[in-house]
């Protein structure tokens, strides 16, 4: 048994895990049963046979998945049903299907066997990949595997992978894993907490117990055993604390807290899959911030309107050398697929500061922050510029995408950004590749020059994203990363105030519109001088979505 931490629950027994969904739990440990399964590998005469046995059992494994679909529905919201969709093209898949038919074949073995050889090589392959979103397939090709196994298996055809509904009521539920059409069962009354020792936060059963509301832990690792059986616990989604047999004081303590964030919950549930509107009725978009495309299932569960600011820079600061056009293509084409036509404004690289790749060769400064970086860099060597825009272009056809330039100090510089967007579009069109020509170009206004020439810039984009981060650094010579300066570092400063409002009358004297990406845009304290200046959208780390259209909605 792991014992961390220095606050009131240190004296008490308690295993850590990550966190995965956040919300406080009580109840009794009790692990789940699964059926046990009989010896499933056998060897077969009639291979044909088998194939057509393991045929009949894949169509029943699609049907059940369509109920399962329309089931789930109203349960998670069509954003999250879908998984079991795309669980159904996963059967479907013909390099799952034709290793199966294979196994089967060649080493005439059974089909209950065929299935979950494959399904664990798949598994594999996932886990092994160095995507965490393709990690976290692998828990999906082994749920639709054993869904296949069990109606091989099961002579009335119903699937019998696990008993879920025993458990009495106040369950905390531990498992090695959970599957995700084994979390869509559960009856969050009964079940109040899931706690794993594997599994991956960017699993669908992480995003379906966040999405039902039931506080969840993963990774605990072997500390979670069966000796914890029965035990009362409590379990802390957000800080991935599992106490065991808590005392009086503990539970009355997190009695309270749970009560608070219950009710804060409720209370933004009540806004999920609305629009966002000020009281007057004025509509405000309001997007998500993400760092890459792993990020994107967290924005779908946030219920955010779009991405409001993809910082593109994280793809060349988690690469070796600079990422291939076919690489990045790959990325904003998933992206865009995923947010089906909402906007995604990706930002072009904003390499430089405290974000250096050292395949980038640049030089050693003294003042990095104010040195060659972001669009500069873009500028000087256009030829790692085009790869960049070229993948965006070609991704543009898959979505609704919206390019923007970081660091603008100039007229000039857009008006080079913009010509070497015409090369690339000129290039792709020569080539004949599709690409959208109407997408929406914008630039961040993070430096003092481009707020204070916003008027000027204006003619040329489509819209400006105030970055409050750097246009705070900039405005008060204060460096961000300077922990010491905190108390200087003031995004309130009238200088910086004036310099917002000053580019929203710009932008919308020039008939565009305008953003803030920086943190500013997530403080609740700031939102109602940012909606009275006149943003017209905002975009916030997912996790403040729902808190800040409540806010909105209280406000103008
Ligand atoms: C900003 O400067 O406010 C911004 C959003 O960009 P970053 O934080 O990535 O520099
Ligand atoms: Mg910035």
């Amino acid at each position: 048994m792991v014992h961390i931490g220095s606050q009131t629950n240190e004296r008490l027994p308690h295993l850590h895990g990550t966190p995965a969904s956040r919300g406080i739990a009580f109840g009794k440990i009790a692990f789940l049963k699964r059926n046990a399964k009989p010896e499933i590998k056998h060897k077969v005469d009639d291979v044909k046979a088998e194939i057509d046995r393991f045929e009949q059992a894949r169509a029943k494994a699609i049907t059940q998945l369509g109920n399962l679909y329309e089931a789930s529905l109203e349960k998670l919201g069509e954003q999250n049903a879908v998984v079991f969709q795309i669980h159904q093209l996963m059967l479907d898949d013909p390099d799952y299907v034709s290793q199966i038919h294979e196994v089967i074949t060649s080493e005439q073995m059974n089909a209950e066997y065929a299935v979950d050889t494959v399904a664990k090589r798949f598994s594999m392959m996932f886990e092994s990949m160095d995507n965490d979103y393709m990690k976290g397939r692998a828990a999906d090709v082994l749920d639709v595997s054993r869904r296949v196994v069990d109606i091989l298996i099961s002579a009335s055809g119903e699937p019998k992978n696990s008993t879920l509904k025993n458990y009495g009521t106040s369950v905390i539920l531990a498992t090695d894993d959970l599957a995700p059409s084994e979390t869509v069962q559960l009856d969050k009354f009964s079940v109040t907490g899931i706690v794993t020792s594997h599994g991956s936060t960017r699993s669908h059963t992480v995003i379906f117990a966040r999405t039902m509301g039931i506080p969840a832990i993963i990774s605990v690792g072997d500390a979670l055993d069966e000796s914890l059986e029965g035990k009362n616990a409590i379990l802390d989604g957000g800080s991935g604390m599992l106490i065991i047999e808590p005392d009086e004081e503990t539970i009355a303590s997190y009695k309270e807290r749970k009560k608070t964030e219950d009710a804060l919950r409720a209370r933004l549930e009540q806004f999920r899959g609305k629009e966002t509107r000020t009281l007057s009725g004025r509509k405000i978009k309001l997007y998500a911030n993400i760092g890459n495309a792993d990020d994107i299932d967290i924005v779908k569960s946030s219920d955010a309107e779009g991405i409001g600011l993809f910082r593109s820079e994280y793809i060349y600061l988690s690469s070796d050398d600079f990422p291939t056009e076919e690489t990045q293509f790959k990325i904003y084409k998933q992206v865009l697929e995923s947010m089906e036509n909402k906007q995604v404004i990706i930002r072009t690289l904003d390499i430089g500061a405290d974000k250096t790749a050292p395949y980038f060769t640049l030089k050693p400064e003294d003042n990095p922050a104010m040195g060659m970086r972001a669009v500069r860099i873009c500028i000087t060597r256009p030829e790692i510029f085009k790869v960049q825009l070229r993948a965006l272009y070609r991704a543009s056809v898959f979505g609704k995408l919206a390019i923007m330039f970081p660091m603008i100090t100039s007229v000039e510089e857009v008006k080079t950004c913009l010509s070497i967007c015409e090369e690339v579009k000129a290039e792709l069109k020569a080539q004949e590749i599709d690409f959208d020509p109407n997408i929406e170009i914008g630039i961040m206004i993070e430096t003092p020059a481009s707020a204070l020439i916003s008027d000027e810039l204006a003619p040329y984009v489509d819209f400006f994203s105030i970055g409050t981060n750097d246009l705070t650094q900039f405005t008060l010579a204060v460096d961000r990363q300077n922990a010491d300066l905190g108390r200087f570092l003031n995004p309130y400063h009238h200088a910086v105030i004036r310099l917002i409002e000053m580019t929203v009358k710009n932008a919308h004297n020039a008939g565009i519109w305008v953003g803030v990406c920086g943190e500013l845009a997530a403080d609740e304290g700031f939102t109602h001088e940012l909606i009275s200046m006149g943003i017209d959208e905002m975009s916030v780390a997912p996790s403040s979505v729902l808190m800040l259209r409540a806010r909105i909605s209280t406000l103008g």
